[in-house]
C-alpha cells in the first residue's frame, strides 16, 4: 500500500540515483547518441525532486501529475515527453485512489508503458527504454506479492540485455549493426528509476 510519502521518496530517491550516474549515462549516450542523456536526466530530476519535496500533496496522483510537467518541461530530447508521458498516465491511472494498492499500482505503469509506445511510436525489442519498461509493468501485474529484490532483479536484467540488441528507434537506430554491443542509456536511467521503486518498495 502506497501513500504520498512513498510517492515523493520514489522521485527523490531515482533524482539520487540519476545525480551519482550522470557522468555513466553520459558516456553511454556518446556511444550510440549525442551525449546529452546524463545532462537531460540530472536538470529534469533534480527539478523534479526539488517541486514534490516542497510541496504539500494530498493525493500520489498530484506527486506524479507534477513530476510528469517538470519532467516534460526540463528535460527535453526524446526521453522527457517520454517519461512525462509514463507519469501523466500513472497520475491519470491513481486519480481518486489513495493509498494506492499494489494491484492499482500496477495497473499505473502499466498505462505508463502503454503511454511511453504510443509516444514514442515503438515496440518491445527496439532498444529503448521500453525493454525495461515492459518487463518490470509485466513483473508486477503477474505478481501476487512482489519483492522489492525481484523487482530490481528484472528491471537489471532487461537492461542489461539492451547490450546485444539492434537500435530500431530513437538516434541510436542510424548506427545500425553498430548500435550493438552498447547498453541503451534510456534503459539504464529507467533501471535507475525501478531501483529507486524495489528501495522504496521495501
Ligand atoms: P535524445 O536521443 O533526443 O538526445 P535522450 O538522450 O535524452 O534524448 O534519450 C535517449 C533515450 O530515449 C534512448 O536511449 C531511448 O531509451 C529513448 N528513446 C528514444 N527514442 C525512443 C522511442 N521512439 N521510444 C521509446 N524510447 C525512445
Ligand atoms: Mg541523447
Ligand atoms: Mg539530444
Amino acid at each position: 500500500v502506497w501513500k504520498v510519502e512513498q510517492a515523493v521518496a520514489w522521485i527523490e530517491k531515482t533524482n539520487a540515483l540519476i545525480q551519482s550516474n550522470k557522468e555513466y549515462l553520459t558516456e553511454l549516450d556518446q556511444a550510440i547518441g549525442d551525449g546529452d542523456h546524463g545532462l537531460n536526466m540530472s536538470r529534469g530530476f533534480q527539478e523534479a525532486e526539488a517541486k514534490v519535496s516542497s510541496t504539500d500533496y494530498d493525493t500520489i496522483a498530484d506527486v506524479f501529475k507534477d513530476t510528469a510537467t517538470v519532467l516534460m518541461s526540463k528535460v527535453g530530447g526524446a526521453s522527457g515527453p517520454l517519461y512525462g508521458t509514463a507519469f501523466l498516465k500513472m497520475s491519470m491511472v491513481l486519480k481518486g485512489k489513495d493509498p494506492v494498492t499494489q494491484a492499482e499500482f500496477a495497473d499505473a505503469v502499466e498505462e505508463a508503458l502503454n503511454g511511453i509506445k504510443q509516444r514514442g511510436k515503438a515496440d518491445q525489442g527496439e532498444k529503448t527504454m521500453i525493454d525495461v519498461w515492459h518487463p518490470v509493468a509485466d513483473f508486477l501485474k503477474n505478481g501476487q506479492n512482489v519483492q522489492a529484490e525481484k523487482l530490481e532483479e528484472t528491471a537489471q536484467q532487461a537492461m542489461e540485455n539492451t547490450k546485444d540488441t539492434l537500435a530500431t528507434k530513437g538516434r541510436a537506430a542510424y548506427l545500425q549493426e553498430r548500435s550493438r554491443g552498447h547498453v541503451d542509456p534510456g534503459s539504464t536511467s529507467s533501471f535507475y528509476l525501478f531501483q529507486a521503486l524495489a528501495d522504496v518498495w521495501k
